[in-house]
């Protein structure tokens, strides 16, 4: 059983998301999207909320697994045997702290390879952050996300 690990904050989960998720589902048997608590990080979505979205989406597809987890990347990866931890590179941008993060991963445990994909063109420029920033200003995410996350940012900045 080849499992892999998508890990994040999915603050909300994105189109780009999921095109990563796609794209490794076809190199993995079972691919477990693993939503980060970080304490440090204070989220727009709550837990439950970043949980429920990517339930609604990326739970629907075949063989993907939403769990989330605390603590170390690589103590979760050799907790549920999973072999690979899947990132998605953007653009140049990505790549420092990628790369940071990849390598000392590695260093933690020798086992975990981090393999990056890379999603369509048009989710190049896409991010959570930007997604949040434009349903702030009443603009349309439509086209960005699925539509659950698109109801539940209209819901969040029209309150
Ligand atoms: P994190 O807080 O770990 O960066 P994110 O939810 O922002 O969590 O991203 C999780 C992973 O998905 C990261 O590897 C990030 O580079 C990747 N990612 C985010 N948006 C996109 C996108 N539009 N296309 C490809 N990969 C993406």
């Amino acid at each position: 059983m080849r499992r892999a690990i998508y890990p994040g904050s999915f603050d909300p989960v994105t189109d780009g998301h999921l095109d990563v998720i796609e794209r490794a589902r076809k190199l993995f048997d079972e691919v477990i999207v693993a939503v980060a608590h970080n304490d440090e990080k204070q989220p727009f979505f709550s837990l439950e909320e970043r949980l429920d979205l990517l339930r609604e989406t990326a739970g629907k597809i075949d063989s993907v697994r939403i769990a989330q987890f605390k603590g170390l990347l690589v103590d979760f990866a050799r907790a549920e045997k999973a072999g690979a931890v899947i990132r998605g590179l953007r653009a140049v941008s990505d790549f420092e702290f990628e790369f940071q993060m990849a390598l000392m991963n590695r260093k933690l445990d020798a086992a975990v390879e981090t393999i990056f994909l890379m999603p369509k063109e048009e989710y190049t420029y896409l991010s959570s952050r930007i997604v949040k920033e434009i349903a702030s200003l009443g603009g349309d995410v439509s086209s960005f996300v699925p539509a659950c996350v698109a109801k539940a940012l209209n819901r969040k900045f029209t309150r």
